[in-house]
């Protein structure tokens, strides 16, 4: 039986997705809606894990591996074997906490830089929408940014309400896939 499974599990696609941006944003708060549809309301900015996750995708079943870090060591050797590791990237801020959003785009350069590509599989993504009365990035600024300067999608989401979170992690998926046809063809 377990050899069965294991044998089916190396027969699948794996997705390799890491999740970075500034600590307290909800990186882990994310990965676990996605992975475990749970709402973490404690907070431990030190911890970073590695999930496994089975769903299906377009008909096929997949492997999904999130890498959720931990901090901002930004240029550290640690911070570049994610980087190296990684087949995309959700970079998350908060849109209560300007600062997280100026966060972003070192680590699109840093992406781009170590990928050595003006083009790879990256979102980024506003979570904590349902703070709205704390706002203080602005909607429509944040989606001009990224789309129109980082040449990224950009998307809302609250994993305390369960809001965009799968339909995210789903799309990034499907950016990998399409990142892959692009360079196979
Ligand atoms: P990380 O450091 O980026 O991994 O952040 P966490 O996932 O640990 O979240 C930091 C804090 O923000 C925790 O107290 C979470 O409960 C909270 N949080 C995470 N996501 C959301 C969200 O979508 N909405 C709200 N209101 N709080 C959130
Ligand atoms: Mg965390």
């Amino acid at each position: 039986m377990i050899i069965t499974s294991l044998a089916q599990d190396e027969l699948m696609k794996e997705y390799k997705v890491v999740v970075l941006g500034s600590g307290g944003v909800g990186k882990s708060a994310l990965t676990l809606r996605y992975v475990q549809g749970l709402f973490l309301t404690r907070y431990n900015p030190t911890v970073e894990d590695f999930y496994r996750h089975h769903t299906r995708l377009d008909e096929e079943e997949v492997t999904v591996e999130i890498l959720d870090t931990a901090g901002t060591e930004q240029y550290s050797s640690m911070h570049q074997l994610y980087i190296d590791h990684g087949q995309a990237f959700v970079l998350v801020y908060a849109i209560d906490n300007k600062q997280s959003f100026r966060d972003v785009e070192p680590l699109l350069n840093q992406i781009l830089d170590m990928k050595k590509t003006r083009n790879y599989p990256i979102i980024v993504v506003g979570n904590k929408s349902d703070l709205e009365d704390l706002r203080e990035v602005d909607r429509e600024q944040a989606e001009r940014t990224t789309k129109d300067l980082w040449l990224v999608p950009h998307i809302q989401t609250s994993a305390k309400e369960d809001y965009n979170v799968t339909e995210m992690f789903r799309r990034v998926l499907r950016m990998i896939n399409s990142y892959q046809n692009k360079q196979q063809a």
